[in-house]
């Protein structure tokens, strides 16, 4: 190997510890690529942002049907929230190591550090992960290399396994003197923000899913909105004309508007009937200050219009999914 220059593909969210697991095998002279996941849930962005201060090639990944794929029935199961980290983590790695294999990377790695979450940091998940994911021969935690068993990478003399670190437990301490030494400048918080995580935006996705209009579209549409449950179908009202425009701009679902006074947009996804729309219009209706019989026409095709009284705040409430 002698000479040779080695490899390695990197999953980064953006985090620290993802930047300090690149710099860690950069500074043993091995030629770091890394990539983001995004879907519905979470976004590139801080991946990126991380790439360009680390100074490496990196791309977004499209993770959306994976993960969409894993909120039904995930095998092992379900974090707090819709959150499936085991399953999600290993599909990731899954796909990492196939990006790697055909792109004849030398290995992939990550910045997992041993007991840093609880439940999905923990030594059993981290093996559970790596076996679920087949990545055993490919996969380096350069953070916590040196409390975990040798891979075949240190193993073969790919990574010098004196050079990794031997990170543990949920401090930060460690972390922070590095990314001042390396001179990271802005400090993110480990892991990043993942939607699934959320409470209300959790009990949203399992209405979507318990009615059967779970897919990546509809996930990424309920991120906005009041949410109501009709049937077969779910009504979003917009909050503001932020919302309104963000909702109107998506394209998703039928799309209706109230006609001549002010008042918010509304979307139906799932079930068209006029029973549903004209549900709709009543509860959109109610964010109105009118005093009669409101109207709202579909303006996503067809010029249907449904006209209806609004409908009582203690009635709305029966339909309104709580966060
Ligand atoms: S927090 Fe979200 S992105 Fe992270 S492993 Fe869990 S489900 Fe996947």
């Amino acid at each position: 190997m002698a000479g040779e220059i080695v490899r390695a593909l990197g999953a980064i969210s953006g985090g620290l510890d993802g930047m300090l697991a690149c710099r860690v095998l950069m500074d043993q002279g091995i030629r770091v690529e890394a990539i983001t996941f995004n879907s519905p849930f979470f976004d590139a962005e801080a991946g990126k942002q991380a790439a360009v201060v680390l100074g490496i090639p990196w791309r977004e990944v499209d993770f959306t049907v994976d993960i969409v794929n894993l909120l039904f029935d995930p095998p092992s199961g379900f974090g707090k929230n819709m959150n499936p980290c085991i399953d999600c983590h290993a599909a990731m790695f899954g796909k990492l190591k196939d990006i790697a294999v055909a792109e004849g990377f030398d290995f992939i790695f990550t910045g997992e550090v041993v007991g840093q979450r609880p439940m999905s940091q923990n030594r059993g998940s981290l093996n559970r992960v790596r076996n679920i994911s087949s990545t055993n021969d490919i996969l380096l935690r350069p953070l916590s290399a040196k409390i975990l068993d040798p891979t075949p990478m240190e193993q073969e003399g790919l990574v010098d396994r004196e050079k990794l670190l031997d990170l543990n437990g949920r401090g930060r301490s460690r972390q922070l003197e590095m990314a001042k030494d390396y001179g990271f400048s802005s400090v993110p918080s480990p892991g990043g923000g993942c939607l699934l995580t959320d409470p209300g935006y959790a009990n949203r996705l399992r209405v979507l899913r318990d009615i059967g209009l779970l897919n990546g579209e509809n996930a990424r549409m309920i991120r906005t909105g009041r949410m109501f449950v009709l049937d077969g179908a779910v009504g979003l009202v917009g909050r503001s004309s932020d919302e309104n425009d963000r909702m109107l701009e998506a394209g998703t679902g039928i799309q209706l508007d109230i006609q001549g006074i002010p008042g918010p947009l509304g979307v139906l996804i799932g079930k068209n009937t006029a029973e549903n729309l004209t549900l709709l219009t009543a509860i959109m209706a109610s964010y109105t200050k009118a005093t009669g019989p409101v109207t709202a026409v579909v303006i996503s095709g067809g010029n249907q219009t449904f006209t209806t009284e609004r409908i009582s705040s203690e009635d709305r409430s029966r339909y309104m999914v709580t966060l």
